[in-house]
């Protein structure tokens, strides 16, 4: 049997005095009050180590929201034991009822669990209520469905018989445990990335990014809620090197589902590459990693739809998407009307406190982000080929504000224009019209990597020629769009080049990375 298309998640609007944006205050409210003390789950068990850091709210960063525990050695290795233990029993499960469990947790996270996940996320990662009501409910009920729905096609596969002989296919877990290594970004990817892999019968070892801990705490817990066996998915705060260091030694590490920077990423290959001789089997590599991503304009595009796509695609959650507009090409012919344009919807964007509705950009996620975005902001103020036409204020006086800013840069090749900044930056090179083909060729070749980028023009001649210039340059390419949002089922999301392994979360070929197939031929 195969599962129903699932349709996605509706989104909630939480307009003024809407029932949502009630029980969301009062959930705000609430866990504001409390402390958490959030400790580690391995095998179902609670661990507290004694190593404790904070979680803090980035746009009010004094305020302290939880405390977690790290884990030390120890801890790593009883999680891996935890996982090979669980496995023994999780493998047994028929994929049916594994799967029950996952559209469990969807309903629980559409109903009762969904404003504590976006509260948390508001608070935690600075989201404003729209962001977070993508992200921590629509975005993750729908990888929650959808791979359900994908994963019921996988096991209903077929392979051909004869009457001689009856070939099956049966799709077994990877051999040994699977790491997730999980961003702060996006809630719903530090689900989807430990989920994915369990739904397909591995057992996980979950190290969430330290900004992101008191979310994705909340989704270990609804996982749990929904009944997930204990030691299925384990929760692993602590530090990535020391984690690292335990897991990549182990001979049963059977893959790594992450999402991070490409340096981190690479980084780990490295270590994996090094010890490759250990592992039972060769390990399952999926990364998501940077992006550089472009909004490229054509002579004819539609100039209302361009700006709208600039700003959203560069501004909303502050830059900090992967797939964030981050540079811009506009011809001369329509370079007037684009920065009249843009700098009068830029002047309408509010920032501050993501718990004041009104505002549409909250707090870049630490101290760290914030001096590295401020480093390039910097930069771009004291160089003779850029200009800041817009923002460029850097506070962090109360939380961790950053004005939307956009620079004009002379050279197509200027720092901002090539290197990776997350956060709210975006950076724009005017092209004389009869330069069309040698900056597309630039836009594709200027940076490694290769995620999202959109393209704008009501020509279609010109669509086409844009959109085989600029081959390898997204994963996902948007037409008459902004290069953000990608949802669960219509826009499998991933890119190439130094963006990462282009496995595309939420779809069939993701999954398919998280087993390994045994054929079994038997004849009569
Ligand atoms: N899927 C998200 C989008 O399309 C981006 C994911 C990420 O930042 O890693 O905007």
């Amino acid at each position: 049997f195969k599962a129903r298309k699932p349709e996605n998640e509706v989104v909630l609007s939480y307009e003024k005095d809407s029932a949502e944006r009630i029980s969301l205050k009062a959930k705000l409210s609430e866990l504001k009050q409390q402390q958490l003390e959030i400790p580690l789950i391995i095998g179902g068990k609670e661990i507290y180590t004694g190593n404790i850091q904070k979680c803090v709210v980035p746009h009010n960063k004094n305020h302290v929201l939880a405390t977690y525990h790290m884990a030390g050695e120890k801890e790593v290795k009883a999680a891996i034991e935890a996982a090979l233990e669980a496995k023994k029993e999780w493998v047994k499960m028929p994929w049916h009822h594994r799967a029950s469990i996952f559209l469990k947790a969807a309903e629980l996270l559409a109903g009762p669990w969904r404003m504590t996940l976006n509260a948390a996320t508001m608070l935690g990662q600075s989201k404003t209520a729209y962001q977070a009501e993508i992200d921590s409910a629509c975005e993750l009920i729908d990888f929650l469905r959808f791979n359900v729905y994908f994963m019921s096609e996988i096991y209903n596969e077929q392979i051909i018989s004869t009457n001689e002989s009856w070939n099956r296919i049966e799709y077994r877990p990877l051999e040994g445990f699977v790491f997730a290594v999980t961003p702060f970004n996006f809630t719903a990817i530090g689900g989807n990335l430990s989920i994915a892999p369990a739904l397909m019968g591995n057992t996980v070892l979950w190290k969430p990014a330290g900004t992101s801990i008191y979310s994705n705490y909340f989704i270990m817990k609804l996982l749990q809620e929904a009944g997930l066996p204990d030691g299925v998915i384990n929760f692993v705060p602590g530090a990535g090197n020391l984690i690292g260091n335990v897991v990549f030694n182990n001979e049963c590490f059977g893959g790594i589902h992450f999402t991070g920077s490409t340096e981190v990423f690479n980084s780990m290959w490295k270590i994996i590459g090094e010890n490759i001789d250990k592992y039972k089997s060769y390990p399952r590599i999926v990364g998501e990693t940077g992006g550089k991503d472009f909004v490229f304009a054509h002579k004819d595009a539609d100039v209302n739809r361009l700006v709208t796509a600039l700003i959203r695609g560069a501004f909303e959650y502050q830059g900090q998407k992967c797939s964030a507009a981050s540079r811009a090409y506009i011809p001369e012919s329509l370079w007037p009307a684009v920065k009249y344009k843009l700098m009068g919807e830029a002047a309408t964007i509010r920032v501050g406190d993501v718990e004041d509705f009104t505002n549409f950009m909250g707090a870049v996620i630490d101290k760290n982000s914030f001096d590295r975005i401020k480093g390039y902001i910097d930069y771009a103020h004291n160089s003779h080929e850029a200009e800041i036409i817009f923002g460029g204020n850097c506070d962090d006086s109360a939380g961790y504000f950053i004005e939307p800013t956009i620079i004009v840069a002379q050279n197509p090749y200027f720092k901002t224009m090539t290197e990776e900044i997350f956060g709210p930056v975006l950076t724009i090179y005017v092209y004389a019209d009869d330069k069309l083909e040698e900056t597309l060729r630039i836009c594709n070749e200027s940076t490694p990597y290769g995620l999202t980028g959109s393209i704008f023009s009501q020509n279609r001649r010109a669509l086409v020629e844009m959109e085989n210039m600029l081959d390898y340059a997204a994963g996902n390419l948007y037409i008459n769009d902004k290069p953000t949002g990608a949802v669960v089922g219509q826009q499998p999301f991933g890119g190439g080049r130094a963006s990462g392994t282009n496995d595309k979360a939420g779809s069939k070929l993701n999954l398919l990375r998280w087993v390994s197939p045994r054929v079994i031929k038997e004849t009569f």
